[in-house]
C-alpha cells in the first residue's frame, strides 16, 4: 500500500463490495416494489423498478441502492472506521433509497462537492465537465467567452455558476 490513506480506501472498498452487496436489507430494497414491465425493442417483460428521485423506469440491473445517509461523511480514518461501518451495515430498508445510475452519480456528486439536488439538469451538466481532462475544459470555457481558472475545482465552480446563470436569464 502507498500510504495510510490507500490503504483505508482499500479496507472501505472491500466492505462495500463484499459485504454491502449481500446485505439483506439491501437484496430486499431492490426486490420491493419491483414491476414486470415491456422495456427495449421486443416488449419483453422485465423486472423493472421507479427511480426514487426522477421517478422514472428503469430496468432492475440498472438501479442502485443508495444509503441516505452518506457513510463516509466524515471522511476515511482509522478513528471513523466503526462509523462507516454502522452506517453502511446497521441499516434497515428504511434508510435506503433506490436510484438509477444518473440520479444515484449526482447524489454522491452533491455529497462530496455540495451542489444543489434539485438542480439536476445544471449538475448532470456540470459532473460530465468535471469528467474532462483540464486542457478540454479550459477549450470549453474559453468557447464560452471565460477565462478558465488554475484549479478543476475552480473551473467547476466556474461552469457551475454560467450555466445558473444562463438559467436565470
Ligand atoms: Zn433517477
Amino acid at each position: 500500500m502507498k500510504s495510510e490513506k490507500a490503504l483505508l480506501s482499500w479496507v472501505v472498498n472491500l466492505m462495500r463490495r463484499k459485504i454491502w452487496n449481500k446485505h439483506p436489507s439491501k437484496l430486499v430494497k431492490l426486490q420491493e416494489g419491483r414491476v414486470r414491465k415491456p422495456i427495449g425493442h421486443n416488449g419483453r417483460l422485465v423486472y423493472s423498478k421507479q427511480c426514487e428521485h426522477c421517478e422514472d423506469w428503469f430496468r432492475e440491473a440498472d438501479i442502485q441502492v443508495n444509503h441516505k445517509v452518506n457513510c463516509i461523511k466524515n471522511g476515511i480514518s482509522w478513528e471513523e472506521l466503526a462509523g462507516i461501518c454502522r452506517r453502511m451495515f446497521d441499516v434497515t430498508t428504511n434508510d435506503l433509497e433506490c436510484l438509477c445510475k444518473d440520479c444515484h452519480d449526482l447524489v454522491t456528486y452533491t455529497e462530496r462537492y455540495g451542489g444543489d439536488i434539485n438542480n439536476a439538469k445544471i449538475m448532470k451538466k456540470v459532473i460530465k465537465f468535471d469528467g474532462l481532462p483540464a486542457p478540454q475544459q479550459k477549450e470549453k470555457l474559453l468557447r464560452a467567452g471565460m477565462l478558465p481558472a488554475k484549479t478543476k475545482p475552480l473551473r467547476r465552480k466556474q461552469v457551475e455558476d454560467y450555466l445558473n446563470g444562463k438559467v436565470q436569464k
